[in-house]
């Protein structure tokens, strides 16, 4: 039996009812992994591609949201900025009919055909960047999550709160485990937020680290990587030769540098993700190994990081307790240079 799948693509168009046969719609589905930035950087690429593909055609964006609840069963942070700012603020003006969970309007203007080349996002005014506090190692967690159940929810709750089938948000395999975003012994909580539904090997594979939003980023990453794992129905692959004529994924085709790195053992893996992941530089990658980021790396592995099931030494979990490393010893670094320079 075909198994049956969302589609989670984000750069489809496709013609729909024959009244907008000749408008273009693009679809965006913010999925859990997302956050602010990169859903706002993927929804603003599609619209920008689509206007140089079909300059002039009507742009109809619609966008759907999985997961990203608050504690009020509104939308979390993230996402109320996406709908509520982002697209009738900012995206607007290029488009000619959005449709949101909390809206759906047409502009009553032209569309503008002057997309700016690059979407740049300032921190928030408050000084606040959302970041991983590198200097406290405290613990971070998408939303305040004031649930403190005792056991885990079930696989249909927080497929629910998915807004999924049940299968591995990476491979799509049906056989799932229940997987903490931040993990129970690095204090996370039960609520059906701090899970995602991962398949065997890629529960064994993910971080145990006390960012949940790298734990999410890390799912994001992984399913592009893993993408020639994902075995798409027969049903699914007909819908989307009816009405998608480019950007159906390839999904035979495996990621060869990755099949490489992995080939090569746990240090060549590491690499693999520090650049592909946290986006090392090559100058930064041969620094891998001095003493200094070494013992910086120890110290935040000890501090913020846990073992999970016995698997104590994992590319993910490494790979971010190195790149949390980094961010300190150029802190310092910095620090150091300015003393001289009085
Ligand atoms: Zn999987």
């Amino acid at each position: 039996m075909p198994k049956k799948k969302k589609k989670n693509n984000n750069k489809i168009s496709m013609n729909v009812t024959p009244e907008r046969r000749k408008s273009i719609l693009l679809y965006h589905d913010m999925r859990v992994e997302e956050d602010f930035e990169l859903c706002a950087q993927r929804i603003f690429e599609v619209v920008k591609s689509a206007a140089k593909k079909y300059p002039g055609k009507p742009r109809f964006l619609w966008l759907s949201v999985q997961g990203h609840l608050n504690d009020l069963g509104g939308f979390d942070h993230d996402s109320f900025e996406i709908i509520s700012n982002f697209i009738p603020e900012y995206l607007f003006p290029y488009l000619t009919e959005v449709k949101t969970p909390l809206m759906h309007v047409r502009n009553p203007h032209p569309q503008r055909e002057d997309i700016p080349g690059l979407l740049i996002i300032n921190p928030p005014e408050d000084g606040s960047e959302d970041k991983f506090d590198h200097h406290s190692f405290a613990r971070r967690q998408r939303e305040y999550l004031s649930d403190s159940r005792s056991s885990k929810p079930s696989v249909r709750s927080i497929a629910g709160y998915l807004g999924r089938d049940g299968s591995c948000q990476i491979c799509w395999e049906s056989t799932v485990e229940r997987a903490h975003a931040l993990p129970e012994a690095l204090g996370g909580s039960n609520d059906v937020r701090n899970f995602a539904l991962l398949c065997p090997y890629h529960h064994q594979m993910a971080p145990d680290v006390a960012d949940a939003e790298a734990f999410w980023k890390w799912i994001d990453y992984s399913y592009d990587r893993d993408s020639h794992m994902r075995e798409m129905g027969e049903n699914v692959q007909q819908l989307l030769r009816k009405y998608i004529h480019e950007a159906v994924p390839n999904n035979s085709n495996r990621n060869n540098d990755y099949e490489k790195a992995k080939e090569g053992g746990f240090d060549q893996e590491l690499i693999f993700e520090l650049k592909n992941l946290y986006g090392w530089t090559q100058e930064e990658l041969g620094g891998l190994l001095e003493r200094r980021l070494v013992q910086e790396f120890n110290r935040v592995r000890r501090a913020a990081t846990t073992n999970h099931r016995g698997v104590g030494r994992k590319v993910s979990t490494y790979a971010w307790a190195y790149n949390v490393a980094l961010r300190r010893v150029k802190d310092e670094e910095k620090i150091r240079s300015e003393r001289i320079i009085k």
